[in-house]
């Protein structure tokens, strides 16, 4: 059921655009006009000479200005640029920068063309959702934002790193959390059941709480318990997310989806049949990517085995001080590192300790004259890297990429490319190079498909009536700069980002408005 303030903002714009259409017969005026670019609108149609006009937060001109004689305070001049809607990234770690003082902007993002970023993914965030969005309702944000209630916190509120199961009074407390989450604005649940202690849970204990989304109208969105062949395997973890979407009845978004590992190369097939198979039983199960063969994630995610991890890290140093549970643990990490494809293809990405930063995990177990799962445990114990693993092929990628329900999120994380360069990537490797996606479908799974998946009204798309969240780009120079070396470059090519009808960025510059909102998931 739509909600009043839906019902009300549509009737709302719905009289606005009747008052646009009367005043079109004589003359429209608009606060912007976005003039003489070329249209890609975000519903999978093609391109389109088309002017944009916009008043007040919306879109309330799409044609021809002269012709209609519409009128502007400020026109922008989009000639030989791309003007789409702004693009929409459903797997972030943004919080934590959006509630920072210096970095509440999310320029990274706006760079991109991203004006609406979802984030408290892979079962993270605050429990106390409340507080979070209204420290940004009143500090500003430069992006539209969502947020999920993340299932790890939940649980760790009550059990800690504990591997136990919840009793049912500790479920009901978590019930409760979930329910709060909801209330205060989440678009649905999180999880992140490769991690610890979230790898602890059952398949059941994440219905339960799952149930509890749903009944608000939340979604379901997780970081598999296995994108590889750690635990489970690929795919029973991929049946266990469609197994929640379908008990819990809710959609599904299964975060970066891949194949991660060489034991697992080539399943992107067979999950693609799995979601296909799923979708045609009547779960609504999607996925998100980015387009990069490195995942991010830490050193003791990526090769230490759960059950050490369990208390958290004065255990593990306990444990690996006992002569016997270290050989066993350095006799899993070793499998672990094998999975990942050796010591090569991790490259430490972010780290307070500069001996090891940009290094590979072989060169430093080199330069300490040890092996590689010795040097990774003596490094977790003094605290934890990021580290860019080197574990998908680009066949599986593309594979992935193409179809029509798997929409763009960059999984941003601090040391990761990803963060600053995923959906201009999209743009000028898979779209203007290697001609995987064309550009209208690219935009489509950038900005209306994931609108429509996560429930966004009147956003992702360029039409009257809708946000005016617009962006415009040069497609001669659109590019992400970001590299594994440096991270941290900004994109380049975004010329023009309009976020609620203000403009953000103007000629490539940031003009230091902060016009984010906080957003809600609006079902019919
Ligand atoms: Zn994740």
């Amino acid at each position: 059921m739509p909600s009043t303030t839906s019902l009300a903002r549509r009737a709302a714009a719905a009289a606005a655009l009747l008052l646009a259409a009367g005043r079109a017969s004589a003359q429209q005026h608009v606060d912007i006009l976005i003039a003489g670019g070329s249209v890609v609108d975000g519903t999978g149609s093609p391109a389109r000479r088309a002017d944009v006009g916009i008043t007040g937060d919306h879109i309330t001109f799409l044609g021809d200005a002269s012709a209609s004689h519409v009128t502007a305070t400020r026109t922008i001049d989009a000639h030989g640029l791309v003007v789409a809607p702004g693009f929409i990234d459903s797997h972030t770690h943004s919080a934590g920068d959006l509630s920072n003082a210096k970095r509440k902007s999310n320029l990274d993002y706006l760079m991109q063309g991203v004006t609406t970023v979802i984030t408290n993914n892979d079962g993270g965030g605050p429990v106390d959702i409340a507080k979070q969005l209204a420290s940004w309702h009143s500090k500003g944000i430069g992006t539209n934002a969502a947020v999920f209630i993340g299932f790890g916190s939940v649980r760790q509120a009550l059990l800690g790193m504990s591997a136990n199961a919840p009793t049912a009074q500790q479920l009901d407390s978590m019930r409760t959390l979930v329910v709060r989450g909801m209330d205060a604005g989440a678009i649905g649940l999180s999880t992140g059941l490769f991690y610890a202690p979230q790898s602890y849970s059952t398949t059941d204990e994440v219905i339960a709480l799952a149930k509890v989304a749903a009944a608000k109208g939340g979604l379901y969105d997780t970081h598999l318990r296995d994108e590889s062949s750690y635990a489970v395997g690929l795919i029973a973890a991929v049946n266990e997310a469609i197994r929640i979407g379908r008990e819990a009845r809710m959609p599904v978004q299964i975060s970066h989806i891949k194949a991660l590992g060489a034991d697992v190369w080539g399943q992107s097939d067979t999950v693609i049949a799995l979601m296909k198979q799923a979708q045609a039983s009547g779960v609504s199960v999607f996925g998100c990517q980015y387009p990069y063969t490195a995942s991010g994630t830490s050193l003791g995610a990526s090769l230490l085995p759960r059950w050490a991890e369990t208390g958290g890290h004065d255990s593990l140093r306990v444990r690996a001080a006992d002569p016997a549970t270290r050989t066993k643990l350095l006799g899993e990490m070793t499998e672990n590192l094998r999975r990942r494809g050796g010591a090569s293809t991790l490259l430490i990405t972010s780290t307070r300790d500069s001996s090891i930063l940009g290094k590979r995990l072989d060169a430093i177990a080199r330069e300490r004259n040890t092996t590689p799962v010795e040097a990774a445990l003596a490094i977790i114990l003094r605290g934890d890297p990021g580290v860019a693993s080197f574990n998908m092929t680009d066949a599986d990628i593309d594979k992935f990429m193409v179809q029509p329900f798997i929409v763009t999120c960059s999984d941003g994380s601090d040391g990761h490319p990803r963060k600053y360069g995923t959906f201009p990537r999209i743009l000028r490797q898979y779209v203007y190079e290697k001609h995987v996606l064309t550009l209208p479908q690219a935009v489509e799974r950038s900005s209306a498909t994931t609108a429509k998946d996560f429930g966004f009204k009147d956003r992702g798309v360029l039409a009257p009536g809708e946000f005016a969240d617009v962006i415009a780009f040069d497609p001669a120079t659109v590019a992400d700069r970001s590299t594994y070396e440096q991270p941290t470059l900004l994109a380049a090519g975004m010329k023009y980002v309009l976020v609620n009808g203000v403009v953000v960025i103007a000629d490539g510059n940031y003009t230091g408005a902060l016009a984010g909102r906080v957003l809600r998931r609006e079902v019919d």
